[in-house]
């Protein structure tokens, strides 16, 4: 079966009336690897799998209209973007940031198809969020207008429909709060969102698993191509949020050196390893500036973007074993790639979901340095909140170390699963490929046996 890309995505783009540049960017590279094993299975063409899997199910848009604390009502726009759920029910984050739009979150939903059928459980993929920002808003302010948010959303979610999660901007403060606007307006207590609180039917480790989980899947990749471990290596990590705070732990615990991390006003370095609780502690106003760490450390240095050398993120200019980007998408560009090669890095994990841009991968694929995409290396979060939907439905509370092992058998699953799909398909180390052709052909055959 010969496919043409070029032509498929003009296809999306007119059924799409969008310029979608992050969507199209992860449907490329998606068909790209794919073309090996489109002739595997002659049902693929009759069943215009190719077409079927780039097309969302559903693009939700709503209005939502909430309150400030001067009494002042503001309009913010919601979505939720059910891509397919051929797997299981729709599963995947809520991101509340000023920058998201259709685009964002249908490349985002995209790839969260690929990334839950990798983790072997029974899930689809959906994405959604609104371009309101919390940053700056009072608890209230925020209440208030996860309350009208969910007044839209509910409609169309449900344990066993869909079941949405954290992202960027929604933490335990924002799955409290839309939970709870979900049980008054439909007293159902059910397992319809995750990442709640313990008290009220979360999961232990949910707030540290996609951390944990990609430092866990890292280990094992290098493991798994008789590599060094992480031990007493020095690693880079960008953003200071949820990923990035519990990559910087996990790597700690097992006595790796994490000397960086970030947000969008600038990079902090610290030699001797960043201060954990330090970071918590400034970090718990996001409004606070990293420049506050090096008032107490005196040893480490702030650069502010604009300070940044031309094309480039200074933080991926600091020598390194191995590189986290946690941040967000396309944070980690060519000339970073090329400094990281330079200063001698071997291995780089996505904790962020799509943060390398293609040319800086194929700088690393063209280097031999392992390369551990998002849809693989990230999805321990995900994996978690399933499990957390295990749990609300059989109205059980599992212990930390039972979540946690399970997370790490899920991760090295994930990187065997990769590791012998590139085998099979003689792909050397590229498991970006590896990732795609193994996610896809879960969706694919599980497409053609449920028939339209
Ligand atoms: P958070 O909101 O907790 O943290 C995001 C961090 O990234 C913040 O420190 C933010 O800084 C920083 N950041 C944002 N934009 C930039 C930028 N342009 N340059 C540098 N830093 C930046 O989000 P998460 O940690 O939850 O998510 C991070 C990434 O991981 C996202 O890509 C998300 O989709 C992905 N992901 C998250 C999962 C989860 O379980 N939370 C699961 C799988 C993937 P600032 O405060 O200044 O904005």
């Amino acid at each position: 079966m010969n496919i043409n890309i070029d032509q498929t995505i003009q296809e999306l783009k007119q059924s799409n009336c969008a310029s979608d540049t992050n969507f199209f960017q992860a449907v490329t590279e998606v068909l790209e690897s794919i073309k090996p094993i489109l002739d595997e299975n002659g049902d693929y063409e009759t069943h215009s799998i190719v077409k079927r899997i780039v097309t969302p199910d559903r693009v939700i848009k709503f209005k939502v209209a909430w309150v400030d604390d001067d009494n002042k009502v503001q309009i913010n726009r919601g979505y939720r973007v059910q891509f397919d759920n051929t797997l299981g029910p729709y599963k995947g984050g809520l991101r509340f940031h000023p920058s998201v739009n259709e685009d964002i979150l249908s490349f985002l939903a995209f790839e969260q198809i690929f990334k839950n059928a990798l983790t072997g459980l029974s899930i689809g993929g959906a994405k959604g969020g609104s371009d309101f920002d919390p940053k700056g808003k009072s608890d209230m302010e925020v209440m208030r207008f996860c309350k009208s948010f969910m007044v839209e959303l509910h409609r169309y979610i449900g344990a066993r429909t869909d079941v949405p999660a954290g992202d960027i901007g929604v933490g335990a403060r924002e799955i409290g709060y839309l939970y709870g606007a979900y049980k008054n307006m439909t007293s159902l207590y059910e397992g319809v969102l995750t990442g709640k609180q313990i008290s009220f039917g979360g999961s232990n480790i949910r707030p540290e698993a996609t951390g944990y989980g990609t430092v866990y899947f890292t280990q094992k990749l290098l493991e798994i191509n008789d590599m060094p471990s992480l031990q007493d290596k020095v690693c880079l990590v960008s953003g200071c949020g949820n990923v990035a705070t519990y990559t910087i732990e996990k790597l700690y615990h097992i006595g790796a050196v994490p000397v960086s991390c970030s947000d969008s006003r600038g990079v902090l370095h610290d030699k001797d390893g960043i201060d954990l609780e330090l970071l918590k502690t400034i970090k718990k106003d996001r409004k606070n500036s990293l420049k506050l760490y090096t008032d107490r450390k005196k040893g480490a240095t702030y650069t502010a973007v604009e300070d940044f050398k031309p094309e480039q993120n200074d933080l991926w200019d600091i020598p390194c074993f191995a590189a986290f980007p946690c941040a967000t998408q396309n944070e980690l560009k060519k000339q970073d790639a090329k400094n990281l090669q330079k200063n001698g890095c071997q291995v780089v994990a996505e904790g962020a979901n799509m943060p390398c841009t293609p040319d800086a991968i194929d700088i690393f694929l063209g280097h031999d340095i392992l390369f551990g995409p998002a849809k693989a290396a990230n999805a321990g979060g995900v994996a978690v909140s399933e499990f957390e939907m295990s749990q609300n439905a059989a109205m059980q509370t599992w212990s930390r170390e039972v979540v946690d092992k399970k997370l790490k058998e899920t991760m090295n699953n994930i990187c065997k699963q990769l590791h012998s799909t590139a085998k099979k398909y003689d792909l050397g180390q590229n498991y970006v490929q590896a990732a795609n052709i193994a996610g896809f052909k879960k969706i694919a055959d599980a497409m053609v046996a449920l028939g339209v």
